[in-house]
């Protein structure tokens, strides 16, 4: 039994590795929200100085099908039945396997039900106040933060902050000091 539990375990760590990179967007996310989801995962690996997350592509694997192992990694807008925290604006369920004391698989899921995910530009930024609308980079960055492993600051001006407010603050893609070293952690 030694060799097969050994076999095992370099299968789940090569798995860690692989579904730690690589993402796909679900067929059921808007063409317009693609740009700003990739823009986030640049802006992370920019910021690591090497590739933690790299885009593969469309998929129309559903949730329900995601199991663990499985090596889609995607990010899903759910227009209904959302499946995160009633008010969250999106949410990272991360596949944690204590054997190996890492993930071996995450999705991501924004709460379209509830909000409206926008690319909003910098410019444009001020003048909005409505509550729904949402910037999907800002949202993307903290989401794919966590399926990376990183939790939540108390520091306001990390992008790991639980929550955003409207205004100046619902946009929030900036990395903070503490953000830029748990991306580096990560690498
Ligand atoms: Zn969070």
């Amino acid at each position: 039994m030694r060799v097969f539990s050994i076999l095992i375990t370099v299968f789940l760590v090569s798995c860690s590795t692989e579904s730690k990179k690589d993402f796909y967007i679900h067929e059921d996310v808007p063409e317009y929200l693609h740009e700003g989801i990739i823009t986030a995962a640049n802006r992370i690996n920019e910021t690591a100085g090497e590739t933690l997350l790299s885009y593969k592509g469309i998929t129309d694997v559903e949730y329900e099908n995601v199991f663990l192992g499985d090596k889609y990694n995607v990010v899903y807008h759910q227009r209904k039945d959302y499946i995160g925290r009633h008010g969250s604006m999106g949410f990272a369920k991360i596949n944690y396997l204590p054997a190996i004391k890492g993930t071996i698989g995450w999705d991501i899921f924004l709460n379209a039900e509830k909000y409206d995910f926008q690319n909003v530009d910098d410019e444009h930024i001020e003048g909005l106040h409505f509550n729904s609308i949402v910037d999907i980079e800002g949202v993307m960055v903290h989401e794919f933060m966590h399926s990376l492993g990183i939790r939540h600051s108390e520091d306001k001006d990390s992008v790991m902050y639980p929550t955003m407010e409207k205004g100046y603050d619902f946009k929030k893609r900036d990395f903070s000091q503490e953000d830029i070293k748990q991306i580096r952690d990560a690498a």
